[in-house]
């Protein structure tokens, strides 16, 4: 897996499923209770894949589901994760995920309706892209915005 390391972030080149999985376990050690993770992608880029790399990253031993049909689900790990997946809902609201902005690292799928949920630029942001076999994923941090 190649790393661009550029002014705005980082790039990463990820060949195939079991590397997306690494990456998810790998950045998870820059992340802590309270920090929101925007999930950026279509359908199929690998959001779901890289958040259960970040639940075994996390010590989970459990195969994670899709949450498309849950659309919260929580993990008592350390810290605890909150995963959203908002495919099937126009917006954030409703659902109660502020009540675990502080208190859980927040991960959410579809993070374009995540819109107005935490300020502008305080939030990570994760953006995956297909890439011929593989994919192309963008990690920016609050602090380079
Ligand atoms: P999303 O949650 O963004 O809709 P998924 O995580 O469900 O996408 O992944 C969709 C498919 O893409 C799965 O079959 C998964 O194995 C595959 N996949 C995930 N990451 C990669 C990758 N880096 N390269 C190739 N295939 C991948
Ligand atoms: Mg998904």
């Amino acid at each position: 897996m190649s790393v661009i390391v550029a002014d705005l972030g980082e790039t990463f080149d990820v060949p195939d499923e079991a590397a997306m999985r690494a990456l998810g376990a790998s950045l998870v050690r820059r992340w802590k209770a309270g920090d929101v993770i925007l999930l950026e992608g279509p359908l199929g880029a690998g959001k779901t894949t890289l958040t259960r790399g970040v639940l075994s990253g996390l010590g989970h031993p459990e195969p994670v589901r899709s949450p498309t049909f849950n659309l919260v689900q929580l993990f008592t790990t350390e810290p605890p994760l909150m995963h959203a997946d908002l495919y099937r809902v126009k917006g954030w609201q409703g659902i109660g995920l502020e009540d675990y902005l502080e208190t859980h690292l927040c991960l959410i799928e579809w993070a374009d309706r995540a819109a107005g949920l935490v300020p502008v630029g305080t939030a990570w942001r994760v953006a995956i892209d297909f890439a011929g076999e593989g994919r192309r994923v963008a990690v920016t941090s609050p602090d380079v915005r």
